[in-house]
């Protein structure tokens, strides 16, 4: 385990005391984002202490598209990791997680209720046209499994998954 786990001590960044700061990284394994690095600070002097997680899996871009053809493929699994775009390109429909976002695990289902809730906040503002009306439409079809679609994941960072 010792070599998984590493110390040290540095000057607080926060307040200035000499040594104080112990920054601490684990090795872990993550069932979803694999390896990665936990690291967490802490200054003995002011208190100042932060946590973050790093995946070490390669990032290399990644473009998933699966087809959506019944009701059995919204039950679907798929991991949105931070950074990635969703895509239906039949209903012109787009979703996009800043890096700041947490990345989620739902269903395809999930992804369409996502969708629905945007668009019918969209449909309330003022100077909405009928598209409106029609996409809320097809999303409430492709929700029942009534209508064959394409659902595509671009994550820069290759971390998302359909499982
Ligand atoms: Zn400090």
């Amino acid at each position: 385990m010792e070599k998984d786990f590493h110390e040290e001590y540095i000057d607080c960044f926060i307040c200035g005391a000499r040594g104080t700061l112990r920054i601490a990284y684990r090795y872990m394994n993550l069932p979803v984002e694999g390896e990665a690095i936990l690291l967490s600070l802490r200054c003995s002097s002011c208190g100042y202490q932060a946590t973050d997680i790093y995946p070490l899996r390669e990032s290399r871009e990644k473009f998933i598209k699966i087809k959506i053809n019944s009701e059995k493929d919204l039950n679907k699994l798929v991991y949105v990791s931070s950074g990635s775009r969703v895509l239906i390109p039949e209903l012109k429909l787009e979703l996009e997680l800043k890096q700041i976002d947490k990345g989620f695990v739902t269903t395809v289902e999930g992804i369409l209720e996502r969708f629905k809730e945007k668009t019918e906040y969209v449909c309330t503002q003022e100077n909405v046209s009928s598209e409106c009306a029609e996409l809320l439409c097809s999303l409430e079809k492709a929700i029942r499994g009534e209508l064959k679609f394409s659902l595509i994941i671009e994550d820069p960072f290759g971390r998302s998954s359909v499982f």
